[in-house]
């Protein structure tokens, strides 16, 4: 039944003066209307046939059919099936004919009555890339695009075209549904005649009227079409010229600089602000600001968060939040968020969170100031959402940048580690281990060797064993430090007894030396206990005294001293050595520091003391830090230790797992014993 042929190719072949033109899809749509409308008005029942192509765009008109079918009992409706379209003869005649049929491809529109003729018979001329129903993808969102689909054909007020085209069409209805004959015929009849001479067709002036009204609402949608892709556009390149400066720069400011003022510039306004908050922060310093007009400045301002109505919703909702009149708007009133909407001249306010991973990271804020409140379409908050996505992307990238650059600075410092690690070894196991095995193979390959020089040989490699201990165990000691493999048995201890047994280690250590250096001990009667690890305590103190006489020269002092400083005790090591130079004060106590470095020391010792008492020091909170007048005036170096708290004294909370008294002097001194 279907046929391949056109009927626009059937009106040309019978009547071959006929001019086919181009037309639009929108002019047709326009002139469709127009011609329906026409109808409509008019109150001559006339014969109407229409083509809809497919049943999708029948549908969208249905409603007009359905009036129209209330003027006329001879209208015709075709279109190719998609869903529930059929044959059917209920409110007026459908007609569904096979898809592949010839009238797929063409839009037709005849009108007859006795007063008026006017048809409309085009074919389909879009190229087929750029149909993008025939692509079959009708849910596709291109009002633009379908509106420039072309078509080809004749469009009349003659009534003889019009007659031939109504013929044509009846024939083809004719052929899917034959059980019509009777009610065609009778069309044919009433509506396919010759009108007598004389005979004038009516005024067409209001159809005029009806196609310019269409062709503006046409034209309307276009603009809207194009305002549209406008701002998209706008916000394309916005968001772009953010993501590249994102991809340029590592540097949030850089980064913010450009969003605040492209965001500001493309919305007009008069302040864009820019600052990174949590959602807890009860202020914020404004970051980065563009001015868009002559408004004062709020950048470096610390700028109220939690009593803003505004920042609470925009925490408890995660999206933008505004108000377009901030002078009257009664969310602001009272909390102190209006003394800042006229201080800063706000007149309309919005803020949009930037956020990551559902965290709140930042805020972006519009400002309109002046007299005219400023009303926010969804395109102007959309590109605000956007741009603040992109700058939640760049503070996200900046803080893994930073962590990157701490890591590279803590693998350097590993390396560094590493290295002095090979120097040490190179120098400080290597040279005794040499001697050593100098002094033991001289032993066994002289036997004859005279006793003075044999006891030297083996003080010698006595001596640089020794060395060879400390620097292991050192390096051990600080190991485990670092690693947290030590158990803290935190108690509270007399400071007195521990500097006691450090001083005892210390002169049983240098008792050898040839003029030992004089070390005197001040520690108040009166200091309370302290609460540390009693073990470690001797170490640190040990450990500062040893320097203290190693880096002072005969007939040099060293002196402890302690005093009470609120909550802790401070405990000072003095001595009048060679002191140590300002930029150093804080470099000793890295590992493997020693001033003349590793291979140029003459005084032996690792390089990990310092290392080790701040490690120690740092675990029961305490602070320790080195002060020096300069080169040869010689050193302080002073640590802290938390008071202990004792039953019935108020003060610091010991730590957990913190020991206990562990006794009471006779004469109301108190005593701890250490282990
Ligand atoms: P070591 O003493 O084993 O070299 P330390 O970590 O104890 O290692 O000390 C590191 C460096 O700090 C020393 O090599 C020295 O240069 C400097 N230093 C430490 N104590 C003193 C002090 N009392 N006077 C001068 N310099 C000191």
């Amino acid at each position: 039944m279907s046929k391949t042929t056109s009927v626009l190719e059937d009106l040309l072949q019978a009547l071959p003066h006929l001019r086919p033109q181009i037309y639009f899809k929108s002019s047709l749509t326009a002139l469709s209307h127009a011609m329906e409308d026409q109808v409509l008005a008019g109150s001559d029942p006339p014969l109407l046939i229409a083509n809809f192509q497919r049943e999708r765009f029948y549908r969208q008109e249905a409603h007009r059919y359905r009036r129209i079918a209330q003027k006329t009992n001879q209208l015709y409706v075709l279109a190719a099936p998609e869903t529930d379209f059929k044959h059917s003869s209920e409110l007026y005649e459908t007609v569904a004919f096979d898809p592949d049929d010839g009238l797929s491809q063409e839009w037709h529109l005849v009108a007859i009555s006795r007063s008026y003729a006017t048809c409309l018979i085009c074919q389909d001329r879009s190229a087929p890339a750029s149909d993008f129903w025939s692509a079959g993808e009708p849910g596709l969102d291109m009002p633009a695009m379908d509106q420039t689909r072309r078509f080809e054909g004749i469009w009349t007020f003659d009534r003889q075209v019009c007659c031939l085209a109504a013929e044509l069409l009846l024939n083809r209805i004719l052929s899917y549904r034959p059980e019509l004959a009777e009610k065609i015929a009778i069309a044919r009849q009433q509506f396919l005649i010759e009108m007598p001479p004389g005979f004038h067709s009516a005024d067409p002036e209001p159809f005029a009227q009806r196609l310019v009204t269409y062709l503006q609402v046409g034209q309307y949608k276009l603009l809207k079409t194009y305002r549209s892709l406008a701002t998209q556009e706008r916000k394309e390149r916005l968001v772009n010229s953010i993501t590249t400066t994102i991809r340029q720069s590592l540097n949030p400011a850089d980064i913010f600089q450009v969003a605040v003022r492209e965001l500001g510039q493309a919305l007009g306004a008069c302040r864009c602000l820019i600052y990174r908050c949590k959602a807890t922060d009860e202020t914020a310093t404004i970051g980065h600001e563009f001015l868009g007009s002559s408004v004062s400045s709020l950048a470096g301002q610390n700028w109220p968060l939690q009593n803003n109505p505004l920042f609470q919703e925009v925490v408890r909702r995660r999206e933008g939040v505004w108000v377009e009149d901030a002078q009257t708007d009664s969310h602001l009133a009272g909390t102190g968020t209006r003394a800042l909407v006229q201080k800063w001249e706000i007149a309309s306010w919005l803020m949009v969170p930037v956020v990551y991973q559902n965290q709140l990271v930042g805020i972006v804020e519009l400002h309109y100031c002046g007299g005219c409140p400023h009303e926010w379409d969804s395109e102007e908050l959309t590109l605000v959402n956007a741009i603040a996505t992109q700058v939640g992307v760049a503070i996200i990238q900046a803080e893994a940048y930073a962590n990157l650059e701490e890591l590279n600075e803590q693998l350097e410092a590993l390396d560094r580690t590493r290295s002095n690690l090979i120097a040490i070894t190179g120098h400080e196991l290597r040279t005794p281990l040499s001697t050593i095995q100098i002094c033991l193979e001289s032993l066994s390959s002289e036997p004859d060797m005279a006793p003075e020089l044999r006891q030297a040989m083996l003080n010698s490699a006595l001596a640089d064993a020794d060395r060879l201990r400390k620097l292991v165990q050192d390096f051990l000691t600080l190991s485990r430090l670092e690693s947290g493999r030590v158990d803290w048995n935190l108690e509270p201890l007399q400071l007195q007894e521990c500097v006691d047994l450090a001083l005892s280690s210390i002169r049983a250590r240098r008792s050898n030396d040839a003029a030992p250096i004089q070390i005197a001990a001040q520690v108040p009667e009166d200091l309370p206990l302290v609460q540390a690890d009693g073990e470690w305590l001797v170490e640190v103190l040990a450990k500062l005294l040893d320097n203290a006489c190693k880096f002072t020269q005969p007939p040099g002092l060293v002196t402890v001293q302690a005093k009470r400083t609120g909550s802790q005790v401070e405990v000072l090591v003095a001595d009048t050595g060679r002191g140590i130079t300002p930029e150093r004060l804080d470099v000793v106590f890295d590992r493997f520091y020693q001033e003349e470095g590793a291979l140029r020391r003459t005084q032996g010792g690792t390089g990990l003391g310092l290392a080790i008492c701040r490690q120690i020091v740092n675990s029961w909170g305490g602070k320790i830090w080195a002060t020096s007048a300069g080169k040869d005036q010689g050193s302080q170096f002073h640590f802290t230790v938390p008071v202990a708290v004792v039953s019935g004294e108020t003060g610091p909370q010991s730590p957990p797992g913190g020991g206990r008294n562990r006794g009471g002097g006779g004469s109301g001194r108190r005593r701890a014993t250490l282990r």
